[in-house]
């Protein structure tokens, strides 16, 4: 449906979606904002993700009542704590630079094709996710110097057999040539990148009071996990969630808002026994991809994917990308990232901090004391000598690391999703007995910037007197607009193209019998009812 993004970025901006950060100023490279109908939006799809998995999510895969509670975390924390995740020593990516141009690129996004002509190795390069993206744009380099004359464009179009490398994987014995299409400069050889924004905290911009921004919103609640479990008295097994702001200095940020330097994440740790945990991790892959579905992505687009062994994190037990067939490539990109973690990250903050993050199962405790003291209830010397022999053998068996089940998912990635998928043109009648071509954003209702708009079909005879009524007995309940410019439309169209599922008509037959019309944005059907029923008809469609 989308096919240029930059056209599609463009539709985004003029209709109050996303907007480039500090656009009066030229922009800045990798941060975005969200005008009036994108704040909607995003809003809407945090507070979906919010209802739906912390207030109310489903039952468990026993048919027990799941524990969800949230947190707010700083977006600054103790540095120990990026120290102990591992992102000081390890949160990077490869990295080169060009020594002529000083460009920076991600190693693994440069695609390089290469051929021995006479003897001796020849190289383009092109900027890519993978090699199948890669393969035409290369093509077209080759094609492009060949035409200018260049000797390696000639070299390489004449080559017999052509080779494709990530520059991660380069042979160290090829050249490395700058992807920009205007320079001719040589790539460094790749290096690694901490991917962390760095500040100082005070007024010294010393070592001491380095701090970083968060790279994720997950170690603010395995920082907080005893916390959390001392005052809410929660048992196992039990999740924390927060929504949050991240930030990774991404070195090459790209496809609108996909790779952003400062996004939004919407994480849950589930904390469960060792022995549960792989049930725990089939019920969020599972219900993480079908939420998706429930709002509108077709089940086509969404692909979840799990992670061959060599992809995983070295601490991961498994790993299932769920991945969303973007317009900008031809393979599935990641949405969200649901992975088996283990008891790694409570091991590594018990171990930094020196605290105990074991959980202690007291009920499970409690219930063998009770039955193998049973025999003993008259002998107290007796009880107490099995209690302590109890306490010796068999109390360690209930402390332990809980492990961990992350559903890591991105609201921003998953607003461009909304906006990618909502996105179609179809024909629809004129005014003139034609058609025309309208584009119309097929938001899911709950996802919808704007619920309804309401129309007065003119602005007399206490039309529009009614419909502004109307309109302000809505308002406190739902994001509504009143409208009563222009013929009624171009006013629809306006509205097709903001995603409002409804569309409401205060008309001639309103004044003698309080009817309406409502119109369905995507079917076109209009319906007549007592305004009265405006109200339900919108909670209908609203509910999860
Ligand atoms: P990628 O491989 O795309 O860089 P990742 O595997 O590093 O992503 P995670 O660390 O698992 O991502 O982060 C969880 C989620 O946060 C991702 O699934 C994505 O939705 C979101 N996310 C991560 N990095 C970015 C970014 N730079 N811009 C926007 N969203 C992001």
């Amino acid at each position: 449906k989308i096919e240029d993004m930059a056209k599609f970025a463009k539709f985004c901006k003029d209709m109050g979606f996303i907007f480039q950060s500090s656009e009066i100023y030229g922009g800045i490279n990798g941060f975005w904002d969200y005008g009036p109908l994108g704040v909607e939006l995003k809003r809407n799809i945090k507070e979906a993700w919010w209802q739906d998995m912390v207030r109310c999510p489903p039952p468990g895969p026993d048919g027990q009542e799941i524990r969800m509670v949230g947190l707010d975390c700083a977006i600054i924390m103790n540095p120990q704590v990026w120290v102990a995740s591992g992102h000081v020593g390890g949160f990077s990516d490869p990295m080169v630079d060009c020594l002529k141009c000083k460009r920076r690129f991600r190693a693994d996004k440069v695609q390089f094709a290469c051929a021995v002509v006479d003897g001796a190795p020849h190289a383009v390069s092109v900027e890519a996710d993978n090699a199948t993206d890669a393969e035409p744009l290369l093509k077209e380099k080759i094609a492009k110097l060949d035409k200018k004359k260049s000797p390696i464009g000639k070299a390489l179009k004449a080559a017999p057999q052509l080779e494709h490398h990530a520059a991660a994987s380069i042979p160290a014995s090829w050249p490395r040539p700058c992807p920009t299409d205007d320079c001719d400069g040589t790539l460094t050889e790749p290096r690694a990148f901490n991917l962390m924004f760095e500040s100082h905290a005070g007024p010294i911009a010393s070592d001491e009071n380095k701090v970083y921004l968060r790279p994720e919103t997950a170690q603010g609640i395995f920082a907080n996990y005893k916390n959390v479990l001392d005052s809410s008295r929660l048992k196992l097994p039990f999740g924390i969630a927060q929504v949050g702001k991240a930030f990774r200095n991404e070195i090459n940020p790209r496809n609108f808002t996909f790779r952003s330097r400062e996004f939004e994440q919407m994480e849950i740790e589930f904390f469960c026994h060792p022995d549960e945990s792989m049930k725990w991790y089939q019920y969020w892959r599972d219900l993480r991809k079908k939420w998706y579905s429930t709002l509108g992505i077709q089940s086509d687009n969404l692909v979840p994917r799990e992670q061959g062994k060599e992809e995983l994190a070295h601490y991961s037990i498994g790993t299932t990308d769920i991945e969303y067939l973007f317009p900008f490539s031809d393979e599935p990109q990641e949405l969200e990232g649901v992975a088996h973690r283990g008891n790694f990250d409570l091991s590594a903050h018990a171990h930094r901090s020196g605290k105990d993050l074991k959980y202690f199962d007291e009920e499970g405790w409690n219930a063998l004391l009770q039955t193998r003291l049973e025999p003993f209830k008259d002998d107290k010397a007796k009880r107490e000598e099995e209690k302590k022999k109890l306490e010796k053998e068999e109390k360690a068996r209930f402390q332990f690391v809980p492990h961990v089940i992350e559903p890591s998912a991105g609201a921003d990635r998953f607003t461009l999703a909304v906006l990618c998928e909502a996105y179609s043109e179809d024909s629809v009648p004129d005014a003139k007995g034609g058609t025309e071509t309208r584009i119309v954003m097929r938001f899911h209702p709950r996802l919808a910037p704007i619920k309804a708009a309401i129309f007065p079909l003119v602005n007399k005879d206490g039309m529009d007197e009614a419909a502004k009524e109307l309109y302000r007995s809505l308002k406190p309940y739902f994001n509504v607009v009143y409208d009563q410019s222009g013929a009624i439309g171009r006013r629809y169209r306006r509205q097709d193209e903001a995603g409002t599922p409804f569309c409401i008509t205060v008309d001639g037959d309103t004044m003698k019998d309080g009817t309406v019309t409502i119109r369905d944005r995507d079917t076109l059907k209009q319906e007549r009812i007592p305004k009265e029923r405006v109200r339900e008809v919108i909670a209908q469609a609203l509910a999860p």
